[in-house]
């Protein structure tokens, strides 16, 4: 995501404030994920995974092998009928398993058709089925529930609010970090993905739109329209968008042919148009450093909102109005960090919330590349300065692989993590950087990966060059103090107050 550069709203959302989040642990909890003995008594599932962050979301026990979100939408702040239908698979021989379900009204569940007995207690709900769950056998759990499209949570960093945010006609959704259990069940952490199949109904004045592609518009009952999409790619539970509005859908092409489609409210289709069209030249901007997008399609969903955060909603990143309302070079900042996030977050997934600086590090990177062969900032002079403060966020914010869970979404993941590679390329020279990109990008397409999985790559491809790579990314990820740059040896750091 990226806040940059529409100044933060002077008042927050009013419900926000009221939301917290009490998931307490109560005592040592064990978030093994193996099974319990072989063929021995079933055992629940962990209802976490244990992420240094936030340890109770996602859940252990099963996997996810597909999401079918049912949502009959009416009108905005008004709750609807949902229901929420999880394909998935027992990976241990599973007494009952979790949820990550926030608020809402949970009418009931069922697994294979059976009636489950529920509980909950803040974030987790918890589904014990008729009969236990064999280690490997496929279930289906069905949810239905009312949906509230006014929750929001808020988080004192980038993030702002997050969760459900209506728009005058409709909403959008802002699901990161883990709001997504605001919207629907779910096992909510970004190292589980599995592909969605949204079916919502609408109003037929209104379109409703989500990740991937639209495989179904049929009339009915009534004067309603009920949309189908499917995300065709599995997806983080953080990156699902989910929008209704009176929208008008702007078809384009991108680079090779891959389908664009801008998703825009009516009445700013033609406002938005100049900067909205500037996409198939960051496209190829990007793939020129980065190889092929790895998705099937690519959008800009336009936010009819004052929430000032753009969000890499994966195929269609959601970015607020008043980012391309403004200047070219503060538009494309926002168009071009996000849609690098597809790369970098969306395709290669977050392992835990720790690895953060690894998606927004690159975002903001390749966003000031961008940028200043654009017309804006210097690249070089950002990250001096990036440089000068660096103590100082360590100290306030962490370590960029080490941050705090209450600053998570603060500098030191931004261009305090766009630093630590902007110093890689300075040691190992732009065409093994460049080599060091492509590889991450190819060899963890589709799949989760970790800040050591990074430092172990780039120490693979640079190491023919006799370089130290992991003794030279430690101390910059994880040291209490901000190491030499190299190449600057005039560079200094400011001491931390
Ligand atoms: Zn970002």
């Amino acid at each position: 995501m990226s806040t940059f550069p529409t100044p933060r709203r002077g008042a927050r959302l009013a419900l926000a404030a009221a939301v917290a989040v009490t998931a307490a642990l109560t005592g040592p909890v064990s978030y093994a994920t193996s099974p319990g003995p072989a063929d021995g008594e079933p055992t629940p599932g962990a209802p976490g995974l244990g992420d240094p962050m936030f340890p109770l979301d996602g859940n252990g026990g099963y996997r996810v092998d597909r999401y079918l979100l049912d949502f009959d939408w009416q009108a905005p702040r008004t709750p609807f009928a949902a229901k929420a239908t999880i394909k998935a698979t027992a990976t241990q021989h599973l007494s009952r398993f979790n949820l990550d379900f926030g608020g809402n009204t949970l009418h009931a569940v069922t697994v294979d058709g059976k009636a489950a007995t529920t509980s909950r207690e803040g974030d987790e709900l918890t589904v014990t089925p008729a009969a236990p769950l064999a280690k490997g056998r496929p279930f289906t759990a069905e949810v239905t529930y009312t949906a509230d499209p006014t929750q929001v949570r808020h988080r004192d960093d980038a993030i702002e609010t997050y969760g459900w945010i209506p728009t005058p006609d409709g909403t959008v959704v802002y699901p990161q970090p883990n709001g997504a259990r605001l919207i629907f069940p779910a096992n909510d952490h970004p190292s589980r993905r599995a592909p969605i199949t949204f079916r919502i109904t609408t109003p037929k004045d209104l379109t409703a739109v989500a990740n991937g592609k639209l495989v179904g518009k049929s009339a009915g009952p009534g004067d309603r329209v009920r949309w189908t999409y499917d995300s065709e790619q599995p997806l983080s539970t953080q990156l699902v968008q989910l929008a209704v509005g009176r929208f008008t859908l702007v078809d384009g092409e991108g680079p090779r042919g891959l389908p664009l489609r801008d998703v825009v409210p009516d009445a700013l289709v033609e406002p938005t148009a100049k900067y909205r069209k500037l996409t198939p030249d960051h496209l190829a901007w990007l793939e020129e450093k980065l190889g092929p997008y790895p998705f099937n399609r690519y959008g800009v969903l336009v936010g009819d909102t004052d929430l000032g955060v753009a969000l890499e909603t994966q195929t269609l990143s959601l970015v607020p109005k008043a980012d391309l309302l403004g200047t070219q070079v503060d538009a494309e900042r926002n168009l071009v960090h996000e849609l690098a996030h597809q790369w970098f977050g969306d395709s290669v997934a977050l392992a835990s919330w720790s690895d953060l600086w690894v998606s927004e590090g690159h975002a903001r990177f390749y966003e000031r590349m961008y940028s200043e062969q654009h017309g804006g900032d210097s690249f070089e002079a950002t990250m001096k300065a990036a440089y000068r403060a660096h103590d100082q966020w360590r100290r306030d914010f962490g370590a960029p692989a080490e941050p705090t869970e209450p600053n998570l979404f603060k500098r030191m993941r931004y261009d305090g993590s766009a630093l630590v590679l902007y110093a890689l390329r300075e040691k190992v020279g732009d065409a093994t950087f460049r080599k060091i990109e492509r590889s991450w990008v190819t060899r963890y397409r589709g799949k989760a990966a970790s800040t050591r999985d990074y430092i172990d790559l780039a120490t693979r491809v640079a190491g023919a060059d006799g370089k130290d790579i992991a003794g030279f990314l430690e101390p910059w990820l994880y040291g209490p103090t901000t190491p030499p740059m190299p190449g600057h040896p005039d560079w200094v750091v400011d001491p931390a107050t």
